[in-house]
């Protein structure tokens, strides 16, 4: 009996994937710098109606959120999957292949168990199919076909009876073959492009693609300023720059990383730097501003969100900042795990004009976009 009126989504990676090439399984390989699982746990996670979300994966494997070990079958590993959930009203059983999962098709899904036990997302056969063999064979009716896509959705009980009822000895294509095979009825509804698996060699581009254009890009910038006096050290974009003088702050005064780092911060909406690292606290007297721009950074990727350019713009007299453009570039790629080629870094003086053009102080601004 059903106590439970909780959906589930149970998320298939425990294949090994090899169709699609590369040393690591697909379901692991990074698509816009995540793992095709990830994408998936993500979407499917982040949707009001899961409840809660399972992996299925080989022992071993690291993902994040709640796992469940697979078998040596994809029937098996979703048996296993399913046994793992212990109760609930439906069940969502998806491919990790399939990154990208539209909310619209699982609201379609679930609106179908309404009125049926199962529901499965298709989509029509666009070219004409026929037997292939030595030569071209018969033309097959596409009138009659569809595509049979995941997530697929089941009530608990009757895909869990369902499995149990399989036979150890056979496999099945998917999950709805076997709710069929138990007597069951699967209704269908329309299915997405967007949810195409990822099999081949150049699927990953194709999703690639496909994914920036369902993702939201967000750009915010920073400004910082701080003191030139002397007796100082100039920390400068992470880089130890020889001048007469040095920025003060409480930290180590990098101007620049601090642009930086409200920049990235203000990307997710998180407040600036001051809200992460007061300079009340004593922790950060003199702290290297490498860990606040690291921080921030992990703060966006926890989010989904990953880093495309940083175009940074440092505002002063002195020091000549064009001989330490390309340290100051690599020692931000570095601190962000980007490449160079994804950081601008940019100089200019105010035409002795002003406290930076009096060589008071340094100022520095940035400008961050992020792909979420
Ligand atoms: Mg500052």
């Amino acid at each position: 009996m059903v106590t439970d009126t909780h959906t589930v989504a149970l998320i298939v990676a425990a294949g090994k994937g090899e169709r699609a090439g590369g040393d690591v399984p697909k379901q692991f390989q990074l698509l816009g710098g995540l793992p095709l699982v990830e994408h998936a746990r993500r979407a499917l996670a982040g949707h009001p109606r899961i409840d809660r979300v399972i992996t299925v994966v080989s022992e071993g494997a690291a993902v994040a959120g709640e796992t469940a070990i697979g078998g040596a079958t994809r029937r098996e590993s979703v048996r296993n999957g399913l046994e793992a959930i212990g109760d609930a009203a439906r069940v969502l059983i998806h491919d990790a292949a399939r990154p990208i999962v539209p909310a619209a098709v699982v609201d379609r899904l679930l609106a179908a168990l309404d009125d049926a036990p199962g529901a499965v997302p298709v989509l029509p056969v666009a070219d004409t199919l026929a037997a292939n063999g030595e030569a071209l064979g018969d033309i097959v009716d596409r009138s009659s076909l569809a595509r049979v896509q995941t997530p697929q959705a089941f009530a608990f009980a009757a895909i869990l009876a369902a499995h149990r009822a399989w036979p150890a000895s056979e496999e099945a294509t998917d999950d709805a073959q076997i709710l069929r095979r138990a007597g069951y009825r699967v209704a269908t509804v329309a299915g997405d492009p967007l949810l195409d698996k990822i099999t081949y060699p150049g699927d990953l581009a194709l999703a690639e693609a496909r994914l920036g254009a369902t993702m939201r890009v967000r750009t915010a910038m920073g400004f910082d300023v701080h003191r030139l006096v002397a007796g100082e050290q100039l920390w400068l974009g992470g880089v130890l720059i020889p001048h007469d003088k040095g920025l003060s702050g409480h930290s180590d005064a990098d101007v620049a990383l601090h642009a930086i780092t409200d920049a990235v911060l203000g990307t997710i909406a998180a407040g600036d730097i001051g809200t992460h690292f007061p300079p009340s606290d004593p922790r950060w007297r003199g702290a290297e501003s490498g860990q606040f721009l690291r921080h921030a950074a992990s703060l966006v990727a926890a989010q989904g969100g990953v880093i495309d350019f940083v175009d940074l713009t440092i505002i002063c007299e002195a020091p000549k900042v064009g001989p330490w453009r390309a340290p100051i570039r690599d020692r931000v790629a570095a601190l962000l795990g980007l490449a160079p080629t994804q950081i601008s870094v940019k100089a200019t003086t105010t035409e002795r004009l002003g406290f930076t053009g009096r060589g008071e102080g340094i100022a520095a601004q940035a400008v961050v976009t992020v792909r979420a």
